[in-house]
């Protein structure tokens, strides 16, 4: 997060900005909550989540302007005033730009946190009694200036005192509202047969123009079962999704890129279930987790949203570690474990196991062919493998054995940072490739 220090400013320059932006605009004075792209390349969907097709791309470093959040998704507008959604873990918010902010006071000890839902980052707490800046309210939610930043509060937790105060302004924000000048590439469909175009979505909306099948248009937002559109020639109105092609519908239901993707990692074992020992006795359940956290982090500097089945040593059983990947929509799941063989130092190397080979065997592919290009032991590459975390998996699903931990020389190598950090870095890169290739749907 990188968020600029606050400086308060004097009083008089706030009112001369007052006075100065008031005749412009009255919106300034409501909060512009502004944020960041922070992935290479960020999809801006037609809805709130990965299942909601790609209306275009904003580039690494675009500010744009927040309408609303929902569900870890924020709503920004586009040029030429369109409406899209972006993942809000592939953004940083950046500080708040009102000047003025109504006083309130927390009931009870409450949670401030990074966006407005019960799952978002807690970034502290505030007593009972303690004052806040209000910055904006919608609904529930409160955002509050919080540690030089903006937050956000349940509105059920405090109370509005009816006054208000100055709030401190970065210094190089400005306080006019800049139209966004953010260019995207633009979806279009094409009509699949002789099409009425509506003055708004819905059967009953009168007729605009008919549009022969072939036909064009570009997509400029969509409301349940009716993309709003626009003809080469400018015209815009409605048309029912069912009478159009979508091109690309298939690709875009998942992650398009590893910074939007959401990869889920699965320690093997846990708590009670130690796994495989070492020589030394050394639980296999112990370096699983160190390495699944050296590629979960190297994944999230990447912008990736990960979810650990477990992130300490628990016992967590074989059925719900899918089941994760389920509910999440993950684009990818990866299981961690360390191989043993019968008898102590008699096998070597490393194995990636797929289930489905429809589903899987890409994914185990694109990972198999990035540890083989580093890795100090033997590949032992891709193979078949009837495992439960995987078998039971809809999403695409391998389980890596990256050494036996048995084997002297290969533990050796299991338990050192170098090793789980090639590792770590080898799954960037084979995820990398896997997106790239558009080859999982
Ligand atoms: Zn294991």
């Amino acid at each position: 997060m990188q968020f600029k220090q606050l400086k308060r400013w004097p009083l008089i320059a706030v009112f001369a900005a007052l006075i100065g932006v008031s005749a412009a605009t009255t919106t300034v004075l409501a909060a512009s909550n502004t944020i960041t792209v922070r992935a290479n390349l960020l999809n801006v969907r037609l809805g709130p989540g990965l299942a909601y097709s790609v209306m275009g791309q904003v580039q690494n470093g675009t500010k744009l302007t927040v309408i609303k959040q929902q569900n870890s998704w924020d709503q920004v507008r586009l040029a030429g005033n369109k409406i899209g959604w972006v993942a809000s873990w592939l953004v940083d918010q950046n500080e708040a730009t009102t000047t003025t902010a109504k006083l309130a006071t927390a009931k009870r000890t409450t949670n401030v946190r990074q966006y407005a839902t019960t799952d978002a980052k807690i970034l502290g707490t505030v007593n009972a009694g303690r004052q806040l800046k209000v910055i904006y309210q919608e609904g529930h939610w409160t955002q509050v200036a919080y540690d030089n930043t903006a937050a956000w509060v349940a509105t059920s937790n405090i109370t509005l005192s009816g006054n208000t105060v100055a709030l401190a302004q970065p210094k190089q924000v400005s306080t006019t509202v800049k139209p966004q000048t953010t260019t995207v590439a633009a979806v279009k469909v094409t009509t699949t047969a002789s099409v009425n175009l509506r003055q708004a979505g819905g059967l009953n909306a009168p007729i605009v123009a008919k549009l022969a099948k072939g036909t064009t248009l570009t997509v400029l937002d969509q409301s349940s079962d009716w993309y709003k559109v626009q003809t080469a020639a400018g015209k815009t109105g409605y048309v029912a999704s069912w009478t159009v092609t979508t091109p690309g519908t298939k690709a875009t239901k998942a992650a398009t890129n590893l910074s939007e993707a959401t990869i889920v990692l699965d320690p093997g074992h846990g708590g009670a279930d130690s796994g495989a020992l070492s020589t030394t006795n050394k639980y296999e359940k112990t370096y699983t987790l160190e390495m699944a956290k050296a590629i979960g982090s190297a994944l999230q500097a990447q912008g990736a949203n990960v979810i650990y089945t477990r992130s300490t040593d628990t016992f967590v059983d074989l059925a719900p570690r899918p089941a994760m990947a389920t509910k999440a929509h993950a684009d990818a799941f990866i299981s961690i474990h360390f191989d043993s063989s019968a008898n102590a130092n008699e096998a070597s190397g490393f194995t990636t196991y797929y289930y489905n080979s429809k589903k899987d065997l890409a994914l185990a592919k694109a990972l198999n062919q990035a540890f083989s290009s580093n890795l100090p032991l033997t590949n032992r590459g891709y193979q078949y493998g009837n495992f439960e975390v995987i078998r039971n998996n809809s999403q695409p699903a391998v389980l890596c054995e990256m050494g036996y931990i048995n084997d002297d020389k290969d533990f050796a190598q299991i338990k050192s940072q170098n090793y789980q950090q090639q590792v770590a870095s080898d799954v960037v890169q084979g995820l990398t490739a896997y997106f790239k290739a558009g080859n999982h749907q």
